[in-house]
């Protein structure tokens, strides 16, 4: 899933669809308004005068700042603090100052390289903070409806403020924010510019994700739904359960791991190894230390502890009367979210040394994300555990990861959305298919050579 940059002026509606957006890909968003409100409040508390620059920029530089769904300054929220009428006054000069702006703006880069995905919303993001972000929109609305926002916005007990006062405030910053010399609020040449005078949070979001999904390669399917990211809680639990299984695994099954270093180290990507056994998810698991995900039939999905135990080890259950639309698009809504994902391009265990026929949906479940196909091979394991038997036996195996395929789509012009061609998805089934039995014949040569 890609970077995405929303500008806009205020009460253009960047903050909802931001929040619904991240919400709907399964992503983070940097309101990075909120940072320059934050040493404006700052600034304010200090008595920092809102146009000197060396102080602020210091401030910037070196205050403690934490962005998420609270906001907080050296550790004191400021939530609500930094949306005062004081702060409204004074963010438009403060933010105008080119030392503030360094820092702050050095600081979201620092955002984008550690999340590498997300949904940043501002004034300069798509200008400034990240040119080169693939997706780019430009929120705006009429006046009229961004003061009426405003207004409700800021509310007070006794009812709304007055519209006509908020708009001579909005219409200050604005000039302000439009005029000053450095990063000016203006459009991106490459944003998309959206309207969102008269409409829905919904429809833009649904905008903004199709673009999104178009630049990721693919067309979101209709419905899709978030995937709450991983926590550090359930990360290391699954660290401490793989390292159990992974060592148990050990006493049956000796043989090497190969070309692990082949793997993408971050973000999504799909894993299509060779099926022969029930062990061979145990055997991938040890490819990587990132929690990968499988599909799981429901009917091992038991009761709310065994379900909360297998999908933290990464199954995610398909309804047992799911149609193969409903798994493929968990699937891919796993990939959007940045996960990595294992598909047994097989589909069953088969036997033997050469590799079944091989489905489709692998390859075109990468097509669609966009993202690396990485296949693997695997010997052994069917000696370890064979079909039928639910006793290992002591056995060489061994796993060659291969190479990433990295896919990618053409945009078929006029047909308004990315289609995937049959003849791309049986391509990439087909080198696919080699490039498992090349791995596994060298994963057989491997477990042969003793
Ligand atoms: O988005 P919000 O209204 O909270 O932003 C407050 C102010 O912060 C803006 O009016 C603008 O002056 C400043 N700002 C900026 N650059 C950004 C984000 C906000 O100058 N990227």
């Amino acid at each position: 899933m890609p970077l995405i940059a929303i500008d806009g002026p205020g009460g253009a509606g960047k903050s909802s669809v931001a929040a619904a957006l991240a919400a709907r890909l399964g992503v983070e968003r940097l309101d990075t308004g909120a940072m320059y409100r934050a040493v404006t409040w700052c600034a304010l508390q200090r008595g920092i005068a809102t146009d000197d620059e060396l102080r602020l920029g210091e401030l910037a530089r070196e205050l403690h700042l934490a962005v998420a769904e609270r906001v907080s300054v050296n550790g004191e929220d400021v939530s609500e603090a930094i949306r005062s009428p004081e702060v409204d006054a004074a963010v438009g000069a403060v933010s105008a100052q080119a030392a503030v702006r360094r820092a702050l703006v050095a600081r979201q880069r620092a955002w984008v390289a550690t999340h590498h995905s997300g949904v940043l919303e501002g004034r300069d993001i798509g200008t400034v903070v990240i040119p080169d972000a693939p997706v780019k929109v430009f929120l705006t609305a009429t006046p009229e409806e961004r003061a009426r926002r405003r207004a409700a916005d800021q509310a007070t007990p006794t009812g709304p403020r007055d519209v006509a006062v908020v708009a001579a405030e909005i219409g200050a910053r604005d000039r302000l924010d439009s005029t000053r010399e450095v990063s000016p609020l203006i459009p991106a040449d490459d944003a998309v510019v959206i309207d969102s005078t008269g409409r829905s949070i919904e429809s833009i979001v649904d905008e903004i994700a199709a673009l999104a999904g178009a630049e990721a390669g693919s067309a979101p399917e209709a419905g899709l739904r978030p995937v709450r990211p991983i926590s550090r809680r359930v990360r290391w639990f699954y660290f401490v359960c793989r390292g159990i299984a992974v060592s148990a695994g050990h006493i049956f099954m000796h043989g090497p791991i190969v070309g692990a270093e082949n793997l993408p180290r971050s973000g999504p990507f799909l894993v299509a190894p060779l099926h022969r056994s029930d062990i061979d998810f145990l055997i991938v698991a040890r490819i990587t230390r990132r929690r990968m995900r499988f599909i799981a039939k429901s009917g091992i999905f038991v009761n709310r502890q065994f379900n909360w135990l297998i999908e933290t080890l990464g199954a995610f259950p398909v309804n047992r009367r799911a149609t193969d639309r409903e798994a493929f698009n968990r699937a891919l809504e796993i990939l959007i979210a940045g996960e990595p994902l294992v598909i047994f391009p097989e589909g069953t265990r088969n036997t033997g040394p050469t590799i079944g026929e091989t489905r489709e949906g692998a390859a075109y479940l990468a097509l669609r994300a966009g993202v690396p196909l990485v296949p693997v091979g695997l010997a052994g394991t069917d000696t370890a555990l064979p079909r039928g038997k639910v006793r290992p036996r002591f056995a060489r195996i061994a796993c060659v990861v291969g190479e990433p395929i990295m896919t990618g789509v053409e945009h078929h012009a006029g047909e308004g959305r990315f289609r995937i061609p049959r003849s791309a998805v049986h391509a990439l089934t087909d080198e696919l298919r080699r490039a498992i039995q090349q791995l596994s014949d060298e994963a057989a040569g491997i477990v042969a050579d003793r």
